[in-house]
């Protein structure tokens, strides 16, 4: 007779998931076992980054490290270690990116009503007229000062999400299998709780319920900025990213996913794409290493050579 064989159907293994509100959008960890027993101290951690960059790097808090430096043109101030990464890493994406991502925008998104503290709803103070560009945001690395040689209003939107989550995912690093959501941009480590690779879904940028495409991913991050996601708060036509020189939302794009190794790298790259439109773009993504996806405002999809491995 042959032997009896059980055959134990896999269960989704056990997660833990939390969520909170950061940097005006929600932010979920989900923490998929096997998981160490202070889990949920980890969890509370990793949060925690979320809160210090939110402290350090926002342009609607007035007491932020940002707005601090930001009142000080002409002196060079010593600053946070976190903002000084992070605007250091924003000047070489602009650079790279020839000027189409630019960490001096900030002025032109106040005036287009992006000015308010979701927290407080207090208006952020329009400085005096700033004039500044790139070039008059100079860092001294060794000192860790930066100077504003000109009166500006940096903003560091694209770049703080991204930064957080990798904080964030470095803190959970003795969890095998995580995903951490900050409103879209994911970092994700492991696998899902059906013990495979994460599915995400990019979705249709003009169908807010539809899913276009999906990719299997782990290990790293999938950023997505998308035109629909921040209408300008002023009432005119357009949205949260302007294409610098002009002081327009940039326009050929509706969305652009992007998976890179770190989430600062994969949201600053996306948010870059954008503004230099589909061909620029995908050349600039391919130049930069990374995967990405770029549906054109006529709702055409562009990819990087090497995206169709990552689809499921
Ligand atoms: P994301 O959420 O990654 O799509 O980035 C959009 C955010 O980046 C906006 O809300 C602004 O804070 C900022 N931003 C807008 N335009 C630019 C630009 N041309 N370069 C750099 N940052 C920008
Ligand atoms: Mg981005």
């Amino acid at each position: 007779m042959p032997a009896v064989r059980e055959s134990a159907p896999s269960l989704p293994a056990v997660s833990q998931a939390r969520t909170a509100v950061y940097m005006d959008t929600l932010v979920t960890i989900e923490v998929v076992e096997p998981a160490p027993d202070d889990v949920a101290a980890r969890i509370e951690a990793a949060f925690g980054w979320f809160a210090r960059v939110e402290a350090v790097c926002s342009r609607f808090d007035p007491e932020s490290d940002l707005s601090q430096l930001c009142r000080q043109p002409g002196v060079e101030v010593r600053v946070d270690p976190l903002l000084y990464r992070a605007i250091e890493f924003a000047l070489s994406v602009a650079r790279a990116s020839g000027g189409a991502f630019d960490p001096t925008v900030g002025r032109t998104l106040a005036a287009q009503g992006f000015d308010t503290n979701y927290r407080t709803g207090e208006r952020t103070v329009s400085e005096a007229a700033a004039t500044g560009g790139l070039d008059d945001v100079v860092l001294d690395a060794s000192a860790r000062t930066v100077l504003l040689r000109r009166p500006l209003t940096l903003d560091l939107g694209a770049v703080a999400k991204g930064f957080a989550i990798d904080l964030a995912a470095h803190e959970l690093r003795g969890c095998p299998n995580f995903a951490i959501n900050a409103g879209g941009d994911l970092y994700l480590a492991g696998n899902n709780p059906d013990g495979e690779p994460w599915r995400i879904g990019i979705r249709h940028p003009r169908i807010p319920e539809a899913i276009l495409t999906e990719v299997a991913v782990s290990g790293v991050a999938v950023c997505t900025s998308g035109d629909y996601d921040r209408p300008r708060p002023d009432g005119q036509p357009g949205h949260h990213i302007v294409e610098p020189r002009s002081g327009r939302s940039a326009s050929g794009v509706a969305s652009v996913t992007v998976i890179a190794l770190t989430a600062m790298l994969a949201d600053a790259l996306g948010t870059a794409a954008f503004v230099l439109g589909p061909e620029r773009g995908i050349a600039f993504l391919e130049a930069q290493g990374v995967d990405g996806l770029i549906i054109s405002a006529d709702l055409a999809q562009h990819a990087t050579s090497e995206f169709h491995r990552r689809l499921v």
